[in-house]
This record gives C-alpha cells, sequence and structure tokens, in this order.
C-alpha cells in the first residue's frame, strides 16, 4: 500500500508558514514503514530538532482506479479517518530552501499516525467532518473538511491522474493551521467529530 499525502489544502496553514497558494494540489508519498505502530509511542528522530504534528483526516481506498472522475470518487472510499503527517520542519524548510524532495523530512519511519477508520454512513456529510488534536488535553489543531480548497472527491479525481489507486491505500488530506513542535512525554489525541481515534505518546 502506499501513502499519498496533500499540502497546502487549508488556506489558514498556507498563511502560517508564508507558503504560497498553489494552484493546483501539492502532492507527497511516504512509505507504507512510515506508519506509525499501533499502541507504539513516536520517537523524535535524532536528525530534527523540530518535529510538527499536523493533524488530518484519511481516506481508506477501498477499490482499484486510474483517472477517476470526481462524480464517481465517492464509489471509491467508504472509511475515513485521522492521522498526524508527522514533519521534520527544519529538515523540510532546509529542503524547501534548496528546491529538494521532502521525504527526509517526512517519510521517515514512524512520521505517519493513521488512526481508527469509521464508517462513512457515520457523517452526514464528507465535505462537513469537523475534527481535532489535542496535545495534553488542550485542543491545538481543529478543523472541518468543509474548509479544504481541494475536497475529498476532488483530490480523488486529480491523485489518480497521475497515480493508480489501490485497495488499501491512504490519502492524508492535508493540515489545517496549528502545527507546532512535540516534545517528549506530550500526548496527542485525534478526534474525528466527538469520536476519539487516537492516542499517541511521545518519547
Ligand atoms: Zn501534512
Amino acid at each position: 500500500m502506499k501513502i499519498i499525502c496533500v499540502g497546502r489544502n487549508y488556506t489558514e496553514h498556507i498563511a502560517e508558514l508564508k507558503n504560497d497558494k498553489p494552484t493546483h494540489p501539492v502532492l507527497f508519498l511516504k512509505p507504507d514503514t512510515s506508519i506509525l505502530l499501533k499502541k507504539q509511542p513516536f520517537f523524535i528522530p535524532e536528525f530534527s530538532e523540530e518535529v510538527h504534528h499536523e493533524v488530518e483526516v484519511l481516506v481508506k481506498i477501498n477499490k482499484i482506479g486510474k483517472h477517476i472522475d470526481r462524480k464517481f470518487a465517492h464509489k471509491y472510499y467508504d472509511e475515513i479517518g485521522l492521522g498526524i503527517d508527522f514533519t521534520a520542519r527544519d529538515l523540510q524548510s532546509d529542503l524547501k530552501s534548496k528546491g529538494l524532495p521532502w521525504e527526509k523530512a517526512k517519510a521517515f519511519d514512524g512520521a505517519a499516525v493513521v488512526g481508527n477508520f469509521l464508517p462513512k454512513s457515520t457523517f452526514k456529510d464528507v465535505d462537513a467532518i469537523s475534527f481535532r488534536l489535542e496535545k495534553n488535553a488542550t485542543t491545538v489543531q481543529e478543523g472541518s473538511t468543509s474548509m479544504m480548497l481541494w475536497k475529498i472527491d476532488e483530490l480523488i479525481e486529480y491523485i489518480s491522474k497521475y497515480f493508480t489507486l489501490k485497495i488499501g491505500d491512504i490519502i492524508f488530506t492535508g493540515t489545517p493551521a496549528g502545527v507546532a513542535k512535540v516534545h517528549p512525554d506530550d500526548v496527542l489525541v485525534g478526534y474525528l467529530e466527538n469520536t476519539e481515534v487516537f492516542s499517541i505518546k511521545v518519547k
């Protein structure tokens, strides 16, 4: 399986990192080895002084597809989840400034938290799902899929022009504002609407 991530999909997060608003979705991949094993803590890697949490809504693909039209995209997923795109921001800034790919900052072991998935039928409207991240019992990031520049079905259309989507692939749909550095002993808890879907200890 593969993980396809979308960058710069929420206006306020684009502003906080002083990035330009993209004219097309920014895409990058994480390998399956980046998935943090269930019930394991997240260890801050030694190569970074500044790992940020980015909480993101996840979409799990349930059917193989290429060149999927947005009006049929809803047939390619029936589960929605929440996760964290851990990002070594210091490394990413350095790579960005040199025009180099981001993988070392985004695709390292443990950099993808994949929480529990809920059936799509749980939600009234996939384009209005609220979610939040609590750090040490304080809300640090919150958003709604209604705030996405590119909605889920548009993302599937766009992504599938480049990459064949296969069963089990996961799309990370981008983070809202509020990204910040994690520290040892932090506890990160994610909620999809009001359901807790992951709890991660940082070490
Ligand atoms: Zn992200």
